[in-house]
């Protein structure tokens, strides 16, 4: 096992991987820059760094500084969290040739997923579903223009090395080919420095239901069933819950074991996401995402097992400690991201916080990296908070959220708790019928 691990990120998922180590007796490293000098993931750990100024590009995103932060402190292993550097394959790379262990899979894997052209075709030939659309790459409008109307509009243009929902364009016409696509490899060019794009058809009504899988790099693999995150604004999730209201046991059993399947045939190290448009009962395979998610905990709430711990476990060489046998699914579990945010126009609100005062009570989890009096910096994303509600029941559930929700104090900034609140009576919400649109359209309803 590890002596001491160096925590390349911030905020709550920081917070959330110190506490994993703490409980095996491994020491923790912060790495901050200048601008979260007074952030509670500095506070905790036993030694910090400054890694430079603010922007991400001179701190939580420069490789030469991360390496010297280890060298400084003599860290053995390092956790990249979720963002940041957590799938630069260049990075595990440079890791392992320093013999410092990167807590993940290999770089080889980060670098075939990362590429979602690549990604698709691993997939397909793994024995997943995936969205019908262009064999790879497509360089011309006449060669898109054909893969559309053999699969017929609306068709989505997507960014090989596309993430966070940017380089995605969609076509509903022939007439609006031309420009989807253009716009996309200009965005992807601008974004990731790589215009490569592919066509996919653009499905309708379908939900995000994405399974988490776990494998240890020995051949080893299994899943720990789904999480619905179909509740999404500009393609970025917004609320997740685990088991989904669209999936029977059968049909997780079933989807489950294909993805697990295919991580054994990998030799799969470490935990990853394999995520999927769900659409009257079939699964299309979109991108898999090579590290921890941001919606972990929901299915940690269901299955009792700590994601972190498992990863830190694997990392250090060890087996899997479960079998597929071993994971059992109890109750459900919803989780809200709290960002720093108007709830209406989503315009980021950083700034001091005057009044913190977090929910409490059984089934009730809020993973946070801020506290009472901290000044929210401008610089990075706007999540503050998740708060994760667990119940016997999905109808529990929602009770307990609705409750947690009320409790939940923040002032002096904006937050999306209100948005919650107006949610959680939406009767599609309370019945589980939502779809990834349904947010949007309930936005543009509502004044
Ligand atoms: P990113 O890596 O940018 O997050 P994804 O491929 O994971 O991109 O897709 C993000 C979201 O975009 C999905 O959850 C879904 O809402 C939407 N999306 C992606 N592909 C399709 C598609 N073929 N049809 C309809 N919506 C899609």
């Amino acid at each position: 096992m590890f002596d001491k691990v160096l925590i390349a990120n911030r905020g709550e998922i920081a917070l959330r991987i110190q506490r994993a180590c703490k409980e095996l007796g491994i020491a923790t490293v912060a790495v901050h820059s200048t601008a979260d000098a007074d952030a509670m993931h500095v506070r905790l750990a036993d030694e910090s760094v400054c890694i430079g100024p603010p922007s991400a590009a001179e701190s939580y995103l420069n490789i030469p500084r991360l390496l010297a932060a280890c060298e400084i402190t003599g860290a053995d292993a390092v956790h990249p969290g979720y963002g940041f550097l957590s799938e630069n394959a260049r990075f595990a790379e440079i890791l392992e040739e320093h013999q410092i262990t990167f807590i993940g899979p290999t770089s080889e894997h980060i670098r075939v997923m990362g590429d979602k052209i690549e990604a698709k075709e691993t997939a397909k030939r793994l024995g997943i579903p995936v969205v019908p659309g262009s064999d790879g790459a497509v360089s011309t409008e006449a060669e898109a223009m054909k893969v559309a109307k053999s699969m017929g509009f609306p068709v989505l243009i997507k960014a090989s090395a596309g993430g966070g929902g940017r380089g995605m364009k969609v076509a509903h016409t022939a007439a609006d080919l031309g420009l989807a696509l253009s716009t996309a490899r200009a965005e992807a060019k601008a974004a990731f420095g790589n215009d490569a794009v592919y066509v996919e058809k653009y499905l309708g009504k379908p939900r995000h239901i994405e399974v988490q899988v776990f494998g240890d790099g020995q051949g080893n693999a299994i899943h720990l069933g789904e999480r619905d995150c179909s509740l999404q604004r500009r393609h970025q999730k917004v609320l997740e819950e685990a088991p989904s209201p669209a999936l029977n046991a059968a049909a997780r059993a079933k989807i489950g074991e294909t993805v697990a399947d295919a991580m054994r045939k990998l030799k799969y190290r470490g935990a990853g996401t394999v995520e999927f448009l769900y659409e009257d009962g079939e699964f299309y395979f979109i991108e898999m995402n090579t590290r921890l998610q941001v919606e972990h905990p929901v299915t940690e709430a269901i299955t009792g097992i700590d994601l972190v711990l498992e990863q830190i476990r694997v990392a250090s060489g060890a087996k899997l400690s479960l079998t597929q046998q071993d994971v059992t699914f109890s109750g459900h579990a919803i989780e809200c991201r709290i960002n720093a945010e108007n709830p209406r126009t989503f315009r980021p609100s950083p700034g001091q916080i005057t009044y913190w005062h977090p929910p409490g009570g059984l089934g009730v989890r809020v993973d946070s990296g801020v506290y009472q009096g901290y000044r929210i910096p401008p610089y990075y994303d706007s999540l503050i908070g998740k708060l994760i509600v667990h119940g016997k029941t999905r109808n529990e559930c929602l009770m307990r959220l609705k409750r947690a929700l009320s409790e939940f104090v923040i002032d002096g900034i904006e937050t999306t708790i209100p948005l919650f609140n107006d949610l959680i009576q939406q009767p599609d919400i309370a019945n589980g019928m939502y779809d990834i649109h349904w947010l949007e359209k309930y936005l543009a309803q509502t004044p």
